[in-house]
């Protein structure tokens, strides 16, 4: 597996870059802006652009998009939760984050349980509503990527239309606290973390 990770944008979003060393595939998690920094990061790695899964549908994650789109034709992924939010602007604050008032109809909407093959590599979509309804974390190998559902040492906001306090507690104690303590956590901001330094340490989680 080749994994790379970049913070783009103003709202220092993390995208991540996960490719296949057999076909060298690659998904895209949450390209929010600067494509062409991922573009080179991917020219520089050898991979081809195949498929993005959104972790959720918010401005700050879904900027570089349609650059994809229109260049590769990268297929779109996101939980069928937040299909609607990727496809309205005024929903997922797209003109107040990049300036531009983005649409995207997604290819694939995904379910809870869910398994992407990509170049022998697979990608499990774990549904954990509470940032947005249709937020999902995305573990691959020994990583997770939990978009703003689970940060280091902190969690995702709770005030935004679809948010639910309840429900993001219950998604990271139930849906992602189940898995390996050695599962590394790439979140959507911020620096990694492990299942188990987050157990031990994540103020709203203790
Ligand atoms: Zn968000
Ligand atoms: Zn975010």
């Amino acid at each position: 597996m080749i994994f790379e990770a970049m913070t783009v944008g103003s709202y220092l979003s993390n995208c991540y870059i996960v490719g296949s060393d057999e076909t060298k595939e690659a998904a895209i998690i949450d390209p929010g802006a600067q494509f062409e920094k991922i573009d080179n990061k991917l020219k520089e790695l050898g991979l081809i652009p195949k498929i993005i899964i959104l972790t959720h549908a918010h401005g700050d994650h879904i900027g570089a998009v349609k650059n994809f789109i229109e260049m590769y034709s990268t297929k779109v992924y996101i939980h069928e939760d937040d299909t609607e939010m990727l496809k309205d602007p005024e929903k997922n604050f797209s003109k107040g984050i990049t300036g531009k008032s983005i649409s995207i109809i997604p290819d694939v909407e995904l379910k809870d349980g869910d398994v992407i093959d990509l170049g022998g590599l697979k990608f499990e979509i774990i549904h954990t509503p509470g940032h947005t309804r249709g937020g999902i974390c995305i573990k691959v190998e020994n990583i997770m990527m939990t978009g703003d559902t689970l940060f280091n040492r902190s969690i995702g906001r709770t005030d935004f239309p679809g948010g639910s306090f309840d429900d993001i507690i219950t998604s990271i104690r139930e849906k992602i606290f189940k898995y390996d303590d050695e599962t590394v956590v790439y979140p959507g901001h911020n620096s990694p973390s492990t299942i188990k330094s987050e157990k031990m340490g994540n103020p709203f989680l203790r």
